[in-house]
């Protein structure tokens, strides 16, 4: 299986993360993909090292870390994303949810991150807090036929799943999903599964039945499952079926 997004590289994974990385190859996760906060995270994820897992990188500067004032110019973002090792540009996006001051600072940021996705013919991770109009009409501006990408975790609507679709880009399904009260497992059902892949973001957003608690990779076996429920099909095909998507929008080896 694949985490298509996951923060292994923080803190809250400092005291055990053999312990985590163990718990993941167990549960039979092959391939970790990493969306970076800042470019300070670049640095600790090549920290990281498990002889059954690949580990795989991505840079950008997460929205709720421009309103810190960790804005990143085009040239320095295109740097690191032209790289080799680097297969997506993220994560970015917009997050009102927390502040609304720095709206425009935001905007951007995505902007810059979209120019340099459509460069380097890298996906783009989209982060969506209270946002989604703003995201997808920028979106909607920036995409020239050559723009991929993923809105992760996502948690909008039908008609805003579709749009998303229509735009080109795919779904990353997460913890909000398995929430009884989110309603989201009722718009997924509507959407088709070969737009969707699975993610933790990990330390975040634990799945059911583990809401609540820290979020790790192996937890993507609940949000698999909730997923086979939802669609009516068997867990090894909705999980065959994820992982294909996600190697072939990040061209990962099989
Ligand atoms: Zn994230």
């Amino acid at each position: 299986m694949i985490d298509t997004h996951c923060h292994l590289y923080l803190e809250q994974f400092e005291k055990d993360i053999d312990k985590v990385l163990s718990r993941a190859a167990q549960a039979g996760l092959s391939d970790i993909l990493m969306p970076a906060i800042t470019f300070d995270s670049l640095p600790k994820m090549d920290q990281l090292s498990h002889p059954d897992i690949d580990f795989h990188k991505m840079a950008g500067i997460h929205p709720t870390s421009v309103n810190d004032g960790k804005q990143a110019t085009e040239e320095t973002l295109y740097e690191y994303c032209k790289q080799a090792d680097i297969i997506g540009v993220g994560e970015t996006g917009l997050d009102y949810y927390w502040s609304d001051d720095f709206k425009a600072e935001q905007q951007e940021s995505l902007r810059i991150h979209c120019r340099v996705a459509k460069a380097v013919q890298k996906p783009i991770i989209l982060h969506n807090r209270s946002s989604t109009e703003d995201l997808l009409k920028i979106i909607e501006e920036e995409q020239d036929g050559s723009l991929s990408g993923i809105w992760h975790c996502f948690n909008g609507s039908e008609e805003e799943g579709k749009r998303t679709i229509d735009l080109g880009l795919h779904l990353g399904i997460g913890g909000i999903f398995t929430f009884k009260n989110a309603g989201v497992d009722k718009t997924v059902a509507q959407l088709p599964l070969d737009k969707m892949m699975l993610e933790t973001d990990a330390p975040y957003l634990a799945p059911a039945p583990k809401r609540g608690k820290r979020n790790e990779p192996a937890f993507i076996v609940h949000t698999a499952k909730r997923l086979a429920e939802v669609k009516g099909l068997p867990v090894d095909e909705v999980e065959r079926k994820t992982n294909q998507i996600a190697r072939k929008l990040f061209g990962l080896a099989d």
